[in-house]
């Protein structure tokens, strides 16, 4: 297939999707944002051997480049709408093509976003950029600054599950698959974005940051951009029983605390807002623990059996 060719067979859509005034096809989209909302803008790329295993399923592939875009507009508070794809192949592979475009539009259509347009080009290497365009109200915007000394720290669902999933991936030659981890690879695999509850939250939450690189360094990242410090009791991290199964206690802390690619959101609020989070975790079927406090100061402490110690920062770093 020539370059247009495969535009036309894998990603481009019989409807052009909500407030799309042009879509794939011309020099660029037009889209129509509500008037009384801002934009949010974020971009990911993920490559094939740094962000996955180049032998990962192509609609695993798809899904997650779409994912983890999701969880970065949730983390501002955002409602996801349009996204472009920059596809660098190595070949034209049409089962692997359709794969990722069966994943991505999985993805995309969860919440309602349409593909507008993008690049396709040849290199050495897989290399996918997605950028999402998501609106949001102007006083539901969340950022990493606005954590006050005594916020409740939060985080959704549960950490260390896709590090775990990551590490049974590429360890995977004979093992024979068990429900934990397949479980634990598919939190790797297919990252559910908290959109929903995110976009909930945004009203109470004093500061986010969606954990892609791991609690540790992520959460050490709010703090700072709000000049905070803040401490988290490590017992009190929400871990899933199949992690707990198959790792041992020292294994489930590392990648609860430094393990990447949770795609939870981490987020302060008032002591006064706790019941309230109760409420909306409820209503979105999600769970929210509360794993610590932010203090007056700088820097992140864990405590474990009432001992304090400064977090020594293991998370992921390209450079
Ligand atoms: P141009 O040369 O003007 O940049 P292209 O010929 O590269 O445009 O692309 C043709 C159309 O297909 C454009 O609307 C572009 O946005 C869209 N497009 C290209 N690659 C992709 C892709 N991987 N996914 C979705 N749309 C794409
Ligand atoms: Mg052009």
């Amino acid at each position: 297939v020539d370059e247009f060719e495969l535009i036309r067979r894998f990603f481009l859509q019989h409807e052009k999707g909500a407030g799309v005034e042009i879509g794939i096809g011309d020099d660029g989209a037009v889209v129509a944002p509500a008037p009384d909302r801002r934009l949010v803008v974020v971009a990911d790329t993920i490559i094939a051997g740094v962000h996955y295993p180049p032998d990962l399923p192509a609609s695993d592939v798809g899904y997650r480049a779409v994912a983890v875009n999701l969880s970065d507009i949730a983390a501002m508070g955002g409602t996801p709408r349009w996204m472009t794809l920059a596809l660098t192949l190595t070949e034209a592979d049409e089962p692997w093509l359709e794969g990722f475009a069966g994943g991505l539009f999985a993805a995309a259509r969860e919440h309602d976003v349409a593909l507008v347009g993008g690049d396709t080009t040849r290199g050495s290497q897989t290399v996918i950029t997605v950028q999402l365009l998501g609106d949001v109200a102007p006083d539901a915007v969340m950022t990493r600054a606005g954590a006050n000394p005594g916020d409740g720290i939060y985080v959704t669902g549960s950490v260390g599950d896709a590090a775990a999933g990551l590490s049974l991936l590429k360890n995977s030659s004979n093992r024979e698959a068990h429900e934990d981890t397949t479980w634990l690879v598919g939190r790797f695999s297919r990252p559910v974005a908290r959109v929903r509850v995110a976009a909930s939250i945004a009203g109470i939450a004093t500061a986010a940051i969606d954990l892609s690189d791991g609690l540790g360094t992520d959460l050490a990242k709010l703090l700072r951009a709000s000049n905070a410090g803040g401490s988290i009791e490590l017992d009190s991290l929400p871990l899933s029983a199949p992690l707990r199964r198959m790792f041992s206690h020292d294994q489930v802390q590392r990648f609860a605390l430094d393990g990447g690619d949770d795609y939870e959101l981490c987020f302060t609020a008032n002591a006064d807002d706790h019941e309230r989070i109760g409420e909306l975790a409820a209503q979105h079927a999600t769970a929210v623990t509360r794993i610590g406090t932010t203090e007056p100061g700088a820097g992140l402490f864990c405590i474990r059996n009432g001992k304090r110690l400064p977090y020594e920062d293991h998370g992921y770093r390209h450079f």
